[in-house]
């Protein structure tokens, strides 16, 4: 049962029903609603609390194909925006609380409003987990990272810091050995939980230097990050880094928490698919980093979306025939 709103005269008579409800604002939400408004598909994208998606949070992108020279990650988001709300898509900037996806027409409830569709596609994506390390925050997109093949560029001759065991940190740490100086692989325990092959590649780098059962302590710096204080978890000494940059890879969680029991997920919590874009729940969809770990990329997200727009289309039709 979804929580009750109060009836506000106001809210009533706005519209509530849609053909689709796209849940989420990133790449993959705004390209899943230009291709069901373009099919005509009455459209509602609800943004969530970060409207724009995790883009927002990035300084300059040079891997999405058709700006030759670049663009700032908000602007990209904004230019979706207004390329979905031009197209006839409405969007609210408003948090999805609940949904319940086992009854026809779906229902999802946000902080102010019920709303109902026929169809859903999820478009929430994966955050990436945090370390928890003073100025962690302050220092968010200004040599905080979480993604190297978004912004190992930047960081071009400088030393770099990695935190994680993982194979994405060995990815990661590999990957930015094109650009950096250095790069100092910092971990918790005194082994990798990476596999074999990503641990020997890495081992095998000149370039990367290992400091085992080290945390994270403090990132510091004035308008950008300068160093890195690092401590021994069972000395609990502490060591300076000299670094232009941290790269935080200690794993992604999916944002599935509403979905809990309404769809299915698999242990890590990422939406299951099948034939493409569809949940376990039908009617239901699903489109970039929620459900994919792999490539977590602002162009397959892209992709995704304009498959899940597509598949929802066909659904629809097909409904309606039954
Ligand atoms: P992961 O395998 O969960 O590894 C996360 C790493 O971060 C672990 O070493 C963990 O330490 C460390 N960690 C977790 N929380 C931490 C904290 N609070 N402080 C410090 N360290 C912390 O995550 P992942 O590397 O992102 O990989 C996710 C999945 O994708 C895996 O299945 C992986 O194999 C796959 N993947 C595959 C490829 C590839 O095949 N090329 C590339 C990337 C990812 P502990 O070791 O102590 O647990």
């Amino acid at each position: 049962m979804l929580a009750q709103i109060k009836e506000d005269p106001k809210i009533s008579e706005k519209k509530k029903k849609f053909d689709v409800i796209i849940i989420g604002s990133g790449p993959a939400g705004y390209t899943a609603a230009i291709y069901t408004v373009r099919a005509k598909r009455d459209t509602l994208v609800i943004s969530g609390i970060l409207p724009g998606g995790l883009l927002m949070l990035t300084t300059e992108v040079e891997n999405y194909p058709g700006f030759a020279d670049g663009i700032f990650g908000p602007e990209l988001m904004s230019i979706m925006r207004k390329q979905t709300e031009r197209m006839g898509a409405t969007i609210v900037d408003d948090e999805v609380v609940n949904v319940d996806f086992k009854h026809k027409p779906f229902k999802v409830l946000t902080s102010s409003e019920e709303y109902e569709a026929e169809a859903v596609i999820i478009c929430t994506g994966a955050s990436p987990r945090k370390i928890g390390a003073k100025g962690e925050q302050e220092f968010g997109g200004k040599g905080v990272s979480y993604c190297a093949t978004c912004d190992g560029p930047f960081f071009r001759n400088q030393d770099i810091v990695v935190t994680g065991g993982g194979d994405t940190a060995m990815e990661e740490a590999i990957f930015l050995t094109k650009f950096g100086k250095s790069i100092h692989v910092v971990h918790r325990r005194d082994k990798l939980k990476a596999t074999k092959v990503m641990q020997e590649r890495a081992f095998e780098n000149q370039k990367i230097k290992f400091h085992w059962n080290k945390i994270v302590d403090e990132i510091i710096g004035k308008d950008k990050v300068t160093q890195i204080i690092i401590r021994d978890v069972v000395t609990n000494e502490k060591q300076t880094l000299d670094a232009g940059a941290i790269f935080v890879a200690i794993g992604h969680e999916p944002n599935t928490k509403l979905f809990k029991g309404q769809i299915e997920l698999d242990e890590q919590g990422y939406i299951v698919l099948k034939d493409h874009t569809k949940t376990s729940a039908e009617g239901v969809f699903a489109a970039g980093d929620v459900h994919d770990h792999r490539y977590r990329q602002a162009v397959t997200a892209a992709g995704f979306g304009c498959m899940a727009g597509i598949d929802v289309d066909k659904y629809l039709s097909e409904n309606k025939r039954k």
